[in-house]
């Protein structure tokens, strides 16, 4: 701490500094320091979060009596201000501090290249209620044309005793015993150089000063009450287990009328009997028998809605890839389909006949059956990688 500047000399600005002036003081020597515009420049990004440090004391009244009082000794890292170590932090904590001042969010928004998160205001951060994630199994055919699921779940929902208040009916709050409203516990500590105040928020009433003189029975002053409902998930078709989908408001309740938080909902893709998916296609391995790859044939074949007819041409090879257009899954963004790719392999039999034996020894003398290819480096395997795995 010793070797720390002083807060005042950081910003530039005299001991007598209004709120004003500290405030654009700081935000000069943040743009000036900013690391985007000084990129990988360590001395710069160490004045950035310096100035970052001195503003974050010298605009809280509190903290800034104590550093006049006590100096860097009167403070407390971490609670009183941050060690910045990852400029990150900084971001974060740039828009709390610009957030509610006089300078409005659009300047800070060009200058962080305009990546604004939807914060929650400070206050409501301990009342919101959390978010909940549920996931969602599907067939293909569910994804196929989309689905109406009905899905149960448990969550805080608002008291209805109470309306969310946590009072029981009919009484009010009261100021909080612990901290006599105040919302904070103050500690006088004392050190080698002198003694300073620690001040923590009061556990009690949770800082506000207040708390509820007589709780409601129903939900033990909380405001919320678990209940197990059913909601209905409109999931469109074409999704994956990349996607999801986030019903605002849908999460638990928040505790005494507190934003209630979201529902997200993921998907699980159900393994399919026929298919594999790959993208918006659907693979089927189609297996012909000997004959019917080397005669030709007409095929069913299931498809995602029922089944379809495929004309074999004589002499198809395996490893070939048919492609039925249109077959596939819509694409979740444009609704186009894809198609479903027919990957044909041959099937082989391990067990034959004496007479099957004498006519395929026959066939082997022929030199129709000789693989003319054999030697070759094969062009159909490579064909059919760069087609399915690309
Ligand atoms: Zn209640
Ligand atoms: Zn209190």
């Amino acid at each position: 701490m010793a070797n720390k500047r002083d807060y005042y000399n950081v910003l530039g600005v005299s001991r007598n500094a209004t709120q004003d002036e500290i405030k654009k003081a700081y935000r000069k020597l943040a743009m000036q320091y900013h690391p985007d515009r000084n990129p990988g420049d360590k001395e710069a990004e160490e004045k950035f979060k310096e100035a970052a440090e001195a503003y974050e004391v010298l605009s809280d009244p509190e903290k800034r009596k104590r550093y006049d009082q006590f100096g860097h000794d009167g403070l407390r890292g971490g609670r009183d201000f941050h060690e910045y170590t990852n400029i990150n932090d900084i971001f974060e904590a740039f828009r709390d501090i610009f957030s509610g001042t006089g300078f409005g969010g659009s300047i800070f928004d060009d200058f962080f290249g305009g990546k604004t998160t939807a914060r929650t205001r400070r206050g409501d951060v301990g009342l919101r209620g959390s978010d909940l994630r549920v996931k969602i199994k599907l067939t293909l055919e569910e994804i196929l044309t989309g689905v109406n699921k009905k899905i149960k779940i448990k969550r805080y929902k608002k008291c209805s005793s109470c309306n969310g208040s946590g009072a029981e009916r009919g009484t009010g709050t009261k100021t909080c015993p612990v901290c006599h409203g105040t919302g904070e516990i103050r500690q006088v500590s004392r050190s080698v150089f002198g003694q300073f105040v620690n001040i923590t928020t009061c556990n009690h009433c949770g800082g506000e000063g207040k708390v509820i003189s007589e709780p409601c029975k129903a939900c033990s002053g909380e405001g919320r009450v678990m209940e197990d409902t059913t909601v209905s998930v409109e999931i469109p078709a074409g999704v994956s287990s990349e996607n999801y989908l986030t019903l605002r408001g849908e999460g638990n309740a928040g505790r005494k009328n507190g934003q209630a938080g979201d529902l997200i909902v993921v998907f699980e893709e159900l393994p399919h009997e026929f298919f594999v998916r790959k993208g918006d296609d659907v693979i089927y391995e189609l297996y012909l028998s000997i004959p019917e790859a080397v005669l030709g044939a007409e095929i069913e074949v299931p498809t995602l809605t029922g089944k379809a007819k495929l004309k074999i041409e004589p002499g198809l090879s395996p490893g070939k890839i048919l492609r039925m257009r249109g077959k596939g899954l819509p694409n979740i963004n444009t609704k186009k389909p894809g198609d479903q790719l027919i990957y044909v392999n041959i099937y082989i039999p391990n067990k034959i006949s004496s007479e099957e034996k004498d006519l395929l020894k026959k066939l082997t003398a022929s030199p129709n059956f000789k693989p003319v290819e054999r030697t070759k480096r094969s062009k159909s395997i490579f064909e059919h990688f760069k087609d399915i795995w690309n």
